[in-house]
């Protein structure tokens, strides 16, 4: 198979982290996470991550400005050459046409564009339980709300100029993550 260039969306909680990183295991691509990364700057105490991580904490969207910054440089290293699938970015309209421009400056194209569909009570369900588990600083109840509005009113109109494109496949989030893990294969071929 050649180098693969997928776009994961879906809204918090539906496994788009764990589904990205299984296909990035599978097909032996590199995962470009800008929700890791931006954890990742905060905890180092970087200046990114220093204007970051409150609105990360309210569970509100990062600049655009700052986490196309993010994504670009990681998506010009050596490594995402082999492919990548990016998982939590673009999730702004302004975001999406940065990456538009990025991509074929950087000589590559996306395949694929996968949104993971799942109903929103559930999501919150399995956000509440994730706290528990990871105590991750935005999985309180108030952030969560905060992030499915995000969701709802930036990321998930992304779907229609991906579908424009002839990229989108839906994914059916709902079960476990190995029967959502199926669907994706399948879909992908
Ligand atoms: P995630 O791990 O993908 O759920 O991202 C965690 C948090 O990081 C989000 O709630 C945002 O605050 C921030 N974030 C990650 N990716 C983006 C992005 N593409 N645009 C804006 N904010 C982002």
């Amino acid at each position: 198979m050649s180098a693969r260039r997928l776009l994961l969306i879906g809204p918090p909680g539906a496994g788009k982290g764990t589904q990205a990183g299984l296909l990035a295991a599978r097909l032996g691509i590199t995962q470009v996470a800008t929700g890791d990364m931006l954890r990742a700057a905060v905890a180092a105490g970087t200046e990114v991550g220093k204007r970051a991580k409150a609105r990360m904490d309210a569970g509100e969207l990062v600049d655009d400005e700052l986490v196309t910054e993010v994504a670009k440089e990681r998506l010009a290293q050596e490594d995402a050459r082999r492919g990548f699938v990016l998982d939590g970015f673009p999730r702004t309209a302004a975001q999406a046409k940065s990456l538009d421009e990025m991509l074929p400056r950087l000589g590559v194209a996306l395949e694929r564009c996968v949104v993971i569909e799942v109903d929103e009570e559930e999501l919150v369900k399995r956000l509440l339980a994730r706290a528990q588990i990871e105590g991750r600083s935005d999985d309180n109840e108030a952030s969560i709300r905060v992030r499915m509005q995000a969701y709802r009113e930036k990321t998930r109109p992304l779907v229609e100029h991906y579908r424009e494109l002839g990229l989108l496949v839906n994914i059916d989030g709902s079960g476990d993550i190995e029967e959502v893990a199926r669907r994706i294969e399948a879909a992908l071929g």
